[in-house]
């Protein structure tokens, strides 16, 4: 099975060195040769100034940056709401893309400015991909960069860590602890969860892959709850309701015995949390959309 991507810049935008650099480190921890970016923007006039007109295709060459156009959000084009891709025939050339790259090892990541999947147009586009690859039977999986299930991580937070992330509704994210690499942090799942120590006692934390910004690396934010007020199999049902809801749950073309053990897995969790229904826990509300397709 090829595996894709969908990936929303937000934050990135002065740090588009650290954001290659970290990314094919990534890359290749997992075997791959670096990835090939495709930016399915309608317009490139953006005030993201690594992504403002063709500074990101300077920077990686024409080689690994491709701008799909017509994968865009015509909408935006037009200045009104809702989404209308200009051509989705155009996920054909797209998806030619991916099978031509998966041959020399290259995965592609396709990318708009949201931060978040569901409501951006990038969804719709990865909906035309697996449309498009089920009509010529190739087995392809479509998830939100960095792909992968939720982990949970053990690692060494920072005090400062804590008293950030009690104040979850005024920040986004949290600093990531040193000992963990740019290639891991931009590998880790989104929905990963982790235990923070703070001076008002434990904070279980509900993190996204690491983003780097005003010189620093920091995990995002998604959710964080008192440690104990949530049993873990609460806070993993509260992860998965996130994901799907959210857009970041995988999307298969076909069944393969990959996508078969991977929806064996979900739907193991999913028993294994709907015991905690007793006591069920809030689901996560849905941070605020950022940023325009
Ligand atoms: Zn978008």
């Amino acid at each position: 099975m090829i595996e894709t991507f969908m990936w929303g810049y937000w934050g990135w935008g002065g740090s588009t060195r650290h954001l290659v650099e970290a990314f094919d480190a990534a890359e290749a921890l997992r075997g791959y040769e670096p990835l090939v970016f495709v930016d399915v923007r309608a317009s490139r006039a953006v005030r993201a100034v690594g992504f403002r007109g063709d500074a990101f295709e300077n920077l990686l060459g024409r080689d690994r940056y491709r701008w799909m156009q017509r994968l865009g959000n015509q909408a935006v084009l037009d200045g009104r709401d809702g989404i209308e891709i200009v051509d989705p025939k155009a996920a054909g050339d797209l998806l030619d893309l991916i099978v031509e790259s998966d041959r020399s090892c290259r995965r592609v990541i396709f990318f708009c400015a949201c931060q978040e999947p569901g409501g951006c147009h990038r969804y719709v586009v990865g909906e035309l991909l697996v449309e498009e690859a089920r009509r010529r039977k190739v087995a392809l999986s479509v998830s939100e960069w960095p792909g992968g299930t939720p982990r949970h991580l053990v690692a060494p937070f920072p005090p400062v860590a804590a008293a950030r992330a009690s104040h979850v509704d005024s920040v986004s994210s949290v600093p990531m602890p040193k000992a963990i690499s740019p290639a891991v942090g931009v590998s880790l799942p989104w929905g990963s969860y982790a235990t923070v120590p703070g001076p008002a006692g434990d904070l279980a934390v509900v993190l996204g892959p690491a983003i780097h910004r005003q010189r620093k690396w920091a995990l995002p934010l998604l959710l964080h709850n008192a440690a104990g007020e949530v049993t873990e199999r609460q806070l993993r049902r509260g992860i998965i309701e996130y994901r799907s809801t959210l857009g970041y749950a995988p999307r298969f073309s076909m069944a393969t015995p990959k996508a078969e053990r991977f929806a064996r897995a979900c739907t193991h969790q999913v028993r294994q949390l709907s015991a905690a229904r007793a006591h069920p826990s809030e689901a996560p509300a849905a941070r605020e959309k950022r940023g325009p397709c």
